[in-house]
């Protein structure tokens, strides 16, 4: 195959959910089979680089300011689910079993990779519950060593922030170790059902 061909095929291949042999359909299907779809595909790529972009307020993705959830006047703006990423939330939404809104932290806490609260996205839910707008504040982060971790620093910076806001936790029906993206939608339901306080 030619060096472009390699090219396109490795960086396939670092995409979720794709092996060697995966990849290599889909950059053979884009650049023998259907050359049209190539182009539609390499604008639709540029277009979402340079228009989609982090929710200010929960970090969802968004082409505004505020996401979609964000400005849903429907929602209750009061009951924020902290998540660790994107995928997580769109799982959440998935289920249809939430309608409060959300807070994308962009990881978790985890001394080994050098990620410490300074890499996390945490100003603006430090300045919601300062502001007195948060009510509830469901922690949907992995059951596992970090996810913990998380938790319990969420937990006390929160409390030290100002006006109490009620802290919980999602009840996992889920392996130790997993998280909310592989969980099924009437798992999730059942875990947010069962929520309980955290402290
Ligand atoms: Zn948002």
């Amino acid at each position: 195959m030619t060096p472009a061909f390699e090219k396109l095929q490795k960086l396939l291949k670092e995409l979720p959910g794709l092996g060697h042999r995966s990849s290599e359909r889909i950059a053979l299907n884009l650049l023998v089979e259907k050359p049209k779809r190539l182009g539609a595909l390499v604008e639709a790529l540029q277009e979402a680089a340079k228009s989609v972009r982090s929710c200010t307020r929960c970090g969802n993705l968004s082409e505004a300011d505020l996401c979609a959830i964000c400005l849903d006047e429907r929602r209750d703006a009061a009951l924020v689910c902290v998540v660790e990423n994107v995928p997580d939330l769109v799982a959440l939404e998935r289920s249809g079993a939430f309608r409060g809104c959300y807070h994308v932290l962009q990881g978790k806490l985890s001394p080994m990779h050098g990620i410490g609260p300074g890499e996390l996205n945490l100003a603006s839910l430090i300045s919601r519950a300062r502001d007195g707008a948060i009510r509830e504040v469901i922690l949907a982060l992995s059951n596992d060593v970090e996810g913990e971790a998380t938790c319990h620093f969420l937990t006390e910076r929160l409390a030290a922030e100002g006006p109490a806001v009620k802290v919980t936790r999602i009840g996992f029906g889920i392996p130790s170790g997993g998280g909310v993206l592989f969980a099924d939608p009437v798992t999730l339901r059942s875990a947010l059902d069962g929520r309980r306080t955290y402290s």
